[in-house]
């Protein structure tokens, strides 16, 4: 199989300012510029700021994305956004499951299944997020968690939609904490989750799905991760607000893509 891309999403999360965020969004565009046939990114911003940073996301091959998305097409459900929504606005990938949804705002896996069927009815692509707790994998659990999230989240889901689906393994405890998984065991972990969407579907369709990791990923560790096959791009929260950072982890993958080309 030819090598694809890698790709590289920057979750701005709850952060910044719009004067800031566009300010960022252009330095990632000048960074990406040169990059751009060896790496794909996407950029999630804050849902107030999506369609100024769309502007300057512009025709630079970076594409937008959205942090989520209601489960419901429209209605009373005050606060919420729609995937419908997201579509006009030229978003075109929305993260589905953050372990910031599944544990703060106590998202169920039967949730994240209802949001990721939405989001692909309306058109979008699913960045979908598993990973377990620093207590689930103490206690041995972190392929089990891993499965189940997986599965509840694809439940229903045809092998010909596997195209428009790209995994996140985000294990809780490496994200924001500045502890990251160690390459071999992020590598383990895609193993794994490989092997189960071969599993659940076959291994054609399931080659069309990209498996990144997240959880403190910078520009220093970002190239001894790619350096791993199974790691195909990386989820970036912290390091996305700082536009250097994110132009070097850009930079990795691209230099990582070019090796796996040979
Ligand atoms: C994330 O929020 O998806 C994430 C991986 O955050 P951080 O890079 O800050 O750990």
């Amino acid at each position: 199989m030819h090598p694809r891309r890698l790709l590289i999403g920057g979750n701005w999360k709850m952060n910044g300012d719009l004067a800031g965020g566009v300010e960022l969004a252009e330095a990632v565009v000048a960074a990406f510029d040169p990059l751009n046939e060896s790496v794909d990114a996407v950029i999630f911003p804050p849902f107030p700021y999506l369609q100024a940073i769309g502007r300057v996301l512009g025709h630079s091959g970076i594409r937008l994305g959205a942090q989520d998305c209601s489960s419901e097409a429209n209605g009373a459900f005050t606060g919420d956004v729609s995937a419908e929504m997201l579509v006009d606005l030229g978003v075109s990938q929305v993260i589905i499951g953050h372990s910031e949804r599944r544990h703060i705002h106590k998202e169920s896996d039967a949730l994240t299944c209802e949001k990721l069927h939405m989001a692909l009815e309306s058109g979008l692509q699913v960045m979908l997020c598993v990973g377990e707790t620093a207590e689930e994998r103490s206690a041995g659990q972190a392929t089990a968690v891993v499965q189940r999230q997986l599965r509840g989240a694809l439940s229903g889901l045809k092998a010909d939609k596997l195209a428009s689906i790209t995994v996140a393994y985000e294990p809780v405890w490496a994200i924001g904490t500045g502890k990251s998984a160690t390459p071999k065991d992020a590598a383990e972990a895609h193993d794994a989750i490989r092997a189960d969407l071969e599993h659940l579907y076959d291994r054609p369709s399931s080659a069309a799905v990209r498996i990144l990791y997240g959880g403190s990923v910078n520009a220093a560790n970002a190239p001894s991760l790619f350096a791993h096959l199974e790691i195909e791009g990386a989820l970036v929260g912290g390091a996305s607000l700082k536009s250097a950072d994110f132009a070097s982890i850009l930079g990795s993958a691209a230099t990582a893509f070019k090796g796996r080309r040979g």
